[in-house]
């Protein structure tokens, strides 16, 4: 360390000369990890509230480096996104996430995945196309694919969201608005925006009680939610009391601890066959 004006001190070490190596090697990582597709993908299940189903499961990516071993999501995103390389990791996670479904399609064939889209990619003039190419390439149906978009990534440019928000509903894909409640939240948009459900951010849900503050925007949520004819999804549910009291206010879907942490795809199947209700059909 320097010393430098006013006491300050100044740490020159490990020097920043370091510091972008380490990073520039980092990134080369990630995109050899993504050409050679050693990311994976975890499965957590969405279950239904009223009837204990699963419906479909929540698709998060997951990348462990050779050496530092497991890279947050949260940080591995804001990686991708800085190298540019957002683009073709959310294709290889969207194209396995389809291939996926398809190996659990036979026994279960109404389950759907859903897959988180980042601001960058919602933006890319190929997404619509690339879409449209998994499923038809995999001939899955659209109810296959659910698609994940944060308040945040549509707020910038309403106009243009809701254009390419029609575009996939024209493909006839469902459209989930994600943490919803924790971005800008503008009541207009949501009329205008071509979605089906809302995603209510575990923030909410975490310390739900019947009465207290985070129950009453639950509530509000899930009333709103229903009034624009929309279904709603509560993240990050851990106990059978927040599932009872979600459950009470009409909230549909439920994703949680409780019911199962994000499983490795090896998993899912053994998951589908023991969960106490199975699918009909
Ligand atoms: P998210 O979309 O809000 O995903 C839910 C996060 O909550 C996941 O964290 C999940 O593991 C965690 N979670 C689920 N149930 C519980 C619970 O009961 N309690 C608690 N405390 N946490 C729970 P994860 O996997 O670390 O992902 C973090 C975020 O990274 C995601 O938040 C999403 O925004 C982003 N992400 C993950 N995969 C992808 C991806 O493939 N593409 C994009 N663009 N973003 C992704
Ligand atoms: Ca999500
Ligand atoms: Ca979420
Ligand atoms: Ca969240």
């Amino acid at each position: 360390a320097k010393q430098k004006g006013r006491g300050a001190t100044v740490f020159y070490e490990p020097s920043m000369a370091t510091v972008v190596a380490e990073h520039l090697q980092l990134e080369a990582d990630l995109q050899r990890a993504i050409e050679r597709h050693q990311l994976s993908l975890n499965y957590q299940p969405i279950v239904s509230l009223k009837t204990q189903q699963i419906v479909g499961f929540e698709a998060l990516v997951r990348w462990s480096h050779p050496q530092r071993g497991f890279v947050s999501p949260i940080q591995l995103i804001k990686l991708a996104e800085k190298a540019g390389l957002i683009v073709s990791m959310g294709q290889l996670v969207l194209s396995q996430a389809c291939q996926h479904l398809l190996q659990w399609k036979p026994q279960f064939p109404n389950l759907y995945v859903s897959v988180n889209l980042s601001e960058i990619q919602l933006r890319h003039p190929n997404l619509i196309a690339e879409v449209e190419q998994v499923l038809k390439s995999l001939q899955l149906p659209p109810f296959s694919l659910k698609l994940e978009i944060t308040e945040s990534n549509l707020m910038e440019n309403i106009n243009h969201a809701t254009e390419l928000l029609e575009q996939l509903k024209a493909l006839k894909i469902r459209l989930l608005i994600d943490d919803f409640g924790t971005g800008y939240s503008s009541l207009s948009y949501l009329q205008q925006l071509p979605v089906d459900t809302l995603k209510i951010d575990r923030s909410f849900v975490q310390n739900i009680q019947v009465g207290n503050k985070d129950f009453e925007i639950a509530k509000t949520i899930i009333n709103l939610a229903h009034s624009l004819g929309l279904e709603v999804v509560a993240e990050g549910i851990e106990t059978g009391h927040q599932v009872e009291i979600l459950a009470q206010l009409g909230c549909e879907f439920g994703q949680g601890y409780l019911f199962s942490p994000p499983l490795v795809d090896t998993e899912v199947m053994n998951f589908l066959n023991q969960y106490s209700v199975r699918e009909q059909g």
